[in-house]
């Protein structure tokens, strides 16, 4: 293979390849972008950033945060979000604002975050209230920004007063906030289209970059040759930043024609003689796209000077991936660092343990807990040292994809008849069988993503104390020593050895619950939590001031990492959202009075909340005797007066 000026090397029939894999920050540190930007320069490995623009609809915000959830998993350095004045950009109360979005990009997707900030036209104490809600919400990194005319008008006049230029944002950013901010600033490769000349332009950059601006991501443009003679004029004039050049794989022939518009940018004549004949063709133009985008950006990445590209996604995701996947620049992380993925906030970055109760739903987690200053200590830290924030506005923040009511009544069923049809979807989930009317069960009100993949080892006992009324919402098997490579169940840096203690909580009926009580005496090496909904009911062994660490990890030259922790005093906050799930979402999908609703009402009311952790963990888990034995006793005692009283 060729070595190239950069330090990478180019392979014969695919791509840019890096040559030395750059180490990303582990928790406990946190790095700016123009640091990381800076070590990639150093250690020659390219790097590659996204750019998305908000959606119209809360629908549409929602569908972008699953998109850009997903396109994340391939390693950009960042991720950006424009701002359209238009769109009440600064309001977080907005899902679809440019600022709500960021920060769910940076909170919740866990995706370092760029915002764009534009200035003119604007009230400079609106400009500063945005700033400093930027930052209050954590964001680091802004691309300050002029702004075009208002209502897409093609003059631009200077206000008397205000802000004028993206310099005077830079200047004010600088001002108000020192660095805090990593600042970006916007280049035009063939001039800004008002400028009255290319140089002048230039000058007017470096302006920007003067005020403090830390790099420059470019316009769009169509040859590699553009762009190289752009950054030897903005070295030549003393620019000395990192350039990025912005890339737009043409996607489709129409918004082609729009962005060429609106950017006043002239395509070159191959361009269009090659898609025009292909223009109604989308697919073709598709190919065409990331075909020309490829060629361009091996080519950039040749060059010394250029060591990232910046991608315009157009909220897109198939073009960009096969793109990166051709330079081989989409990177999956072999190994995360956690057990749990860790939000990009930076006021987070030395978070390393949580309670195990959020694990499948870690968006609530970090929503109820955003308000924390410290978090707590990983080794024997208590993670009940902070208190919990309420779910008032949480929808907001959560947007992840909240499946339509009709979809949701084909998972859980139109019409409840008994206790067991709520058992069976319990059942269908844990498999991923589809239920009697074809339909698979996706999703379960206590589960933000998918069954981990860990869930695999216990699948088959999970699914038999399912469809007998064990309702199973969290789990893990035990593990003694896996590598910290394993595909499963591995997490942490190299050459390291995961333990887990095994771990089960379900909702499961009161008799149940009673029984279980009895049997644990027989069981001294299990630590159990029991508890109805009012809490009237609240049986445990444990320490309530005591953590029990369940998951921790050993690694050549560190400290014990222990990530995951099960916290009595944590548990009695989650066993507030976990029975109110049964009523919202599950329960609102049925009338009032309609047998459905009484149904997920009796469970809501009767049911108990168990967690049991059994710490002999070398040892083959002892928990599904438990779960054995618990529902052979209840069964003794399902006929009980008090059982039929909360009958339905
Ligand atoms: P400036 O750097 O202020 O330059 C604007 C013009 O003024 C140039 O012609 C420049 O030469 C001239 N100029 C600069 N300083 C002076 C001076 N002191 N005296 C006289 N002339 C001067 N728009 C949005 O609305 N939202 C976005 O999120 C957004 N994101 C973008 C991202 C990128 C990467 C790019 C390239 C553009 C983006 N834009 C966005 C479009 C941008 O707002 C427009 O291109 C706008 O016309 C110029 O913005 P600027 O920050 O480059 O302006």
């Amino acid at each position: 293979m060729p070595e190239l000026l950069n330090g990478t090397t180019v392979n014969g029939t695919h791509g840019v390849v890096p040559h030395s894999p750059v180490q990303e920050p582990e928790y406990g540190e946190y790095r700016s972008v123009i640091e990381r930007i800076n070590q990639r320069i150093q250690s020659g490995d390219p790097f590659y950033s996204l750019e998305f623009f908000p959606p119209r609809t809360a629908n549409g915000a929602v569908n972008l945060v699953s998109r850009i959830e997903r396109m994340s998993e391939g390693g950009p350095l960042f991720c950006d979000i424009t701002w359209h004045p238009a769109g009440d950009p600064g309001n977080t109360e907005k899902p679809t604002s440019s600022t709500c979005m960021a920060v769910t990009m940076l909170n919740y997707c866990g995706v370092e975050t760029m915002l764009h900030i534009t200035c003119s036209n604007q009230d400079e104490e609106d400009i500063k209230r945005n700033l400093k809600k930027a930052k209050d919400m954590g964001l680091k990194n802004l691309l300050a920004l002029r702004g075009d005319p208002p209502d897409g008008g093609l003059t631009w006049t200077k206000q008397e007063d205000g802000l004028n230029y993206a310099t005077d944002l830079v200047k004010l950013i600088r001002k108000e906030h020192g660095d805090h901010f990593t600042i970006c600033v916007a280049g035009y490769p063939t001039g800004h289209p008002e400028c009255t000349s290319y140089a002048e332009d230039l000058r007017h950059l470096k302006e920007k970059v003067d005020a403090g601006a830390d790099f420059i991501i470019t316009q769009l443009f169509f040859k590699a040759e553009t762009f190289f003679q752009f950054v030897r004029d903005c070295r030549e004039i003393g620019i000395t930043c990192p350039i990025i050049p912005g890339v737009l794989p043409i996607q489709a022939y129409q918004s082609l024609r729009h962005i060429v518009k609106l950017s006043r940018l002239e395509v070159p004549k191959e361009i269009l003689d090659a898609i025009e004949p292909i223009k109604d063709n989308d697919e073709a133009i598709r190919n065409y796209g990331v075909e020309q985008a490829f060629q361009m950006c091996r080519e950039l990445l040749k060059h010394e000077d250029i060591h990232g590209v910046h991608f315009y996604t157009l909220n897109r995701e198939v073009a960009t991936i096969e793109i990166l996947k051709r330079l081989g620049m989409w990177v999956e992380e072999p190994c995360k660092p956690l057990p749990w993925k860790q939000t990009a906030n930076y006021s987070r970055c030395k978070e390393d343990v949580r309670p195990i109760f959020w694990r499948s739903r870690p968006k609530s987690y970090i929503y109820r807990t955003s308000n924390w200053d410290e978090f707590p200590n990983g080794r024997w830290g208590n993670s009940s040292a902070a208190s919990f924030g309420d779910l008032t506005d949480y929808y907001l923040f959560y947007l992840k994809h909240k499946p339509p009511k009709e979809d949701l009544l084909k998972m859980w069923g139109e019409e409840l008849n008994s206790e067991q049809d709520v058992w069976d979807v319990f059942q269908n989930y844990i498999s991923g069988c589809s239920n009697k009317d074809g339909v698979k069960v996706r999703s379960m009100p206590w589960n933000d993503d998918e069954l981990s993949p860990e869930t695999g080892f216990i699948k088959e006992q999970l699914e038999a104390i399912n469809k007998r009324g064990v309702l199973t919402i969290n789990s893990q098997p035990n593990v003694n020593g896996a590598p910290s490579s394993d595909s499963k169940l591995g997490w942490g840096s190299p050459n390291g050895y995961i333990y887990q203690k095994a771990y089960l909580e379900f909702f499961t009926s009161k008799e149940n619950g009673i029984a279980l009580k009895k049997i644990l005496k027989n069981f001294p090496m299990v630590n159990y939590h029991i508890v109805d909904k009012s809490g009237e009911a609240d049986y445990t062994n444990c320490d309530l001031t005591t953590p029990i660490a369940v998951t921790w990890g050993v690694f050549p030259g560190k400290e014990i990492i222990q990530p995951t922790v099960v916290d009595p005093i944590a548990f009695k906050t989650w066993k507030d959202e976990a029975f109110e799930l049964w009523k919202h979402p599950w329960g609102d999908l049925y009338p009032e009075g309609s047998q459905s609703r009484k149904i997920i009402d009796h469970i809501f009311n009767s049911y108990y909340l168990v967690n049991l952790v059994d710490n002999d963990f070398p040892k083959e888990s002892c928990l599904w005797r438990i779960v054995e034995q618990m529902l052979e006793e209840g069964k003794r005692t399902t006929s009980t007066p008090e059982q039929m009283e909360v009958n339905v």
